[in-house]
């Protein structure tokens, strides 16, 4: 499955590299040269996984993972430190700061895409059989109900496929060509504001029992399903 991943690097070339296989084995690599310029990106929107490199100016990768990994928004979020030290105590260092996984520099392409799908399987929970509930809103994928303080909420087999996708997501944001590609699949034709549509009758929905703020716009991005309000800080 391909994967928005935010690649955290200093030096240009290694970016460079690193960012040209990502997109050569199908992922979405977004590229930030320090940890600050990287929060930035993360409280825009949550990756998928984060490429870290440990030796960074200003704030270092370990003090970055650290502070992802300690915030309750972020803490999800795997992440891959990459580094030019082998050394054993380095490693554990990184590890309990929070990484999921240490690749050594140098390393082959193969392998980094390889380690990405590792960590990737390991994160991604297998919760579409189970309850999910969110903010006291409820959606059951076994029985298709979606209940709000117990009351139900009525759904068109879209909207419900939406909310499903955006509950098992939630604090990540979407483009309309993703949201597409995810819940009507990429082999049907729809435009783009097919989504529009499909957002403003999910929320109309869950207006009744005030949940309505849970699906978000965020500007010239997409869609998120998220707690908080819309232009809370997350970091
Ligand atoms: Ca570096």
């Amino acid at each position: 499955m391909p994967a928005t991943i935010l690649v955290v690097e200093d030096e240009p070339a290694i970016q460079e590299l690193v960012t040209c296989n990502l997109r050569l084995a199908g992922h979405h690599p977004l590229s930030a040269l320090s940890a600050e310029e990287a929060l930035d990106m993360v409280n825009n929107a949550l990756p998928d996984l984060i490429l870290l490199d440990w030796l960074l100016p200003g704030m270092s990768g370990v003090e970055f993972a650290r502070r992802l990994k300690t915030n309750h928004y972020t803490r999800s979020v795997p992440i891959i430190m990459l580094t030019a030290r082998a050394d054993e105590n380095d490693k554990i260092t990184g590890l309990e700061a929070g990484a999921d996984d240490y690749i050594a520099k140098p390393f082959s392409p193969r392998e980094l895409v390889a380690r990405i799908k590792a960590v990737m399987r390991r994160n991604t929970p297998e919760t579409t059989d189970y309850r999910v509930e969110i903010a006291g809103l409820c959606l059951d994928p076994v029985s298709h109900r979606v209940t709000t303080a117990g009351q139900p909420v009525e759904l068109g087999p879209t909207e419900f496929r939406l909310l499903l996708f955006f509950m098992t997501h939630p604090e990540r944001v979407y483009s309309r060509a993703q949201l597409l590609d995810q819940v009507w699949g990429s082999h049907v034709f729809v435009e783009d504001r097919t989504v529009d549509v499909h957002i403003r009758r999910l929320r109309l929905a869950l207006a009744t029992g005030g949940h309505d703020y849970l699906i978000q716009t965020v500007r010239s991005v997409g869609y998120r399903l998220s707690v908080s309000k819309a232009n809370d800080s997350l970091l």
